[in-house]
């Protein structure tokens, strides 16, 4: 097993051990948020065939042509065609058909004049105006042929997707299973959070905001509890996540005297990789899997509340979207204009949670304050995380330097509407 690994070391590790998982068939009501397992082949045309674009009427562009307000084209209407109606009589010369949007548009017919052009009386019609050839008729095949691909393996399922699955006529879709993560919390002093604090108890809280962060990315917490700080209660627990994909397990990482979860882990047949990355908050994280795929890939987060949530956030979080199919695994990063000057020792990458601001077109992060790994609220202020690099000591006020953004639907979210 290695140990002081640096970050991108880390990285490399847990993502080579990574697997994605195997496609499953899902309904398309539930396919939001999904990653396409496959190609999507259309066997169909959209629309099906050619169709009227307006209410107004399917003519011959030849009967109309010459028409304008002073000298109207006089036409009779020889039939009336609504939407989910059948077109089978040609528009013969001197003859409209009467059409609602999406009617199929009778053969003979070229083009379609918007009633606003006409004045009907009885069968007769009077046309103001010619369109031009083709105009107002959406063509069969217009949107998609028969055929053709419409959705690339690795799309990510958006309310356009579902529908134009829908349209498609497909009812289920093919997508990457959804990982299944085990979490576990371990220590004498934790309680659930409806449970007495008496006697310096203190809530489990990562249980909470670990489950949290898997289901923002799609994948699904089974929740094994607390154990207490006993290899025996430790492995009881563990056991039940071996069926997961991932397992994650806070506490009880690190080197003190009842840190028994990378034993546990070991005895149940996980080869850690490696122990100890080079970064702040964090340091104590394991990575572990099962020879040949037997068992789930195994996180030893460090219990620390924000230590965590970061560690999740930086090799949980990649290792989980591809899991599920994504072709990305990282947040957004910009460059952010430092409002404060942030020291360091050298040896250890930091990443700093800092609160953002848009000043013209660029952005100034500020410290969200006490960085304390114990400081959850730290996390609950930030809007992105700072990259200090390990061997930096200090970024200037005023310097330029690479934040990742963790929410930027949210930091981007504007009070204008755009137009
Ligand atoms: P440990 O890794 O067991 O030494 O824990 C490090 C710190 O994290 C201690 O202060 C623990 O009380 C705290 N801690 C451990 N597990 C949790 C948890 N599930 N929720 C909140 N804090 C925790
Ligand atoms: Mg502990």
């Amino acid at each position: 097993m290695k140990t002081a690994l640096t970050a991108a070391e880390a990285l490399r590790s847990i993502l080579e051990a990574t697997p994605v998982l195997d496609p499953e068939t899902t309904a398309v009501r539930e396919a939001l948020g999904r990653v396409l397992a496959g190609p999507v082949v259309s066997t169909r045309d959209l629309p099906p065939l050619d169709n009227s674009a307006m209410d107004g009427y399917a003519v011959r562009l030849a009967d109309v042509a010459a028409a304008s307000r002073v000298q109207p084209a006089c036409l009779e209407i020889a039939t009336e065609i609504v939407a989910g109606g059948r077109a089978d009589q040609p528009i013969s010369p001197g003859t409209a058909a009467r059409i609602l949007t999406g009617a199929p548009v009778p053969p003979g017919a070229d083009c379609v004049v918007r009633q606003e052009d006409t004045a009907r009386e009885g069968d007769g019609l009077r046309v103001f105006a010619a369109p031009a050839l083709h105009e107002n008729i959406r063509k069969a095949g217009e949107d998609v042929r028969n055929g053709e691909q419409v959705l690339d393996a690795g799309t990510v399922v958006g309310p356009p997707q579902v529908g134009m699955l829908a349209s498609l006529g497909r009812t289920v879709v093919s997508v990457h299973q959804r990982p299944r993560v085990a979490i576990l919390s371990g220590g004498d002093e934790l309680v659930e959070p409806d449970q007495s604090v008496a006697g310096g108890r203190i809530v489990s809280s990562n249980s909470y905001s670990l489950a949290a962060q898997c289901l923002t990315l799609g994948a699904e917490p089974v929740y094994l509890g607390i154990a207490r700080d006993t290899p025996e209660d430790l492995e009881r627990l563990l056991r039940a996540g071996l069926a997961a994909d991932v397992l994650v397990s806070s506490a009880g990482v690190s080197v003190g005297d009842r840190d028994y979860v990378r034993a546990v882990l070991t005895k149940l047949g996980c080869e850690f990789r490696f122990w100890g990355v080079k970064i702040k908050p964090g340091y104590p994280l394991a990575f572990g899997c099962f020879p040949g795929d037997r068992g789930p890939l195994v996180f030893g987060l460090p219990g620390n509340p924000v230590s965590a949530m970061m560690t999740f956030e930086q090799f949980v979080r990649p290792a989980l979207r591809k899991m599920t199919g994504h072709r990305r695994y990282f947040r957004p990063t910009l460059r952010a204009e430092l409002g404060e000057t942030f020291t360091k020792k050298p040896g250890r990458l930091h990443f700093v949670r800092v609160v953002l601001e848009r000043v013209g077109d660029g952005v100034v992060a500020r410290s969200t304050g006490n960085q304390s790994s114990g400081v959850l609220r730290s996390m609950t202020l930030a809007e992105g995380l700072l990259v200090f690099p390990a061997e930096a000591t200090e970024l200037r006020a005023g310097d330029s330097a690479t934040v990742q953004l963790l929410d930027p639907e949210e930091f981007f979210a504007s009070d204008r509407a755009g137009f």
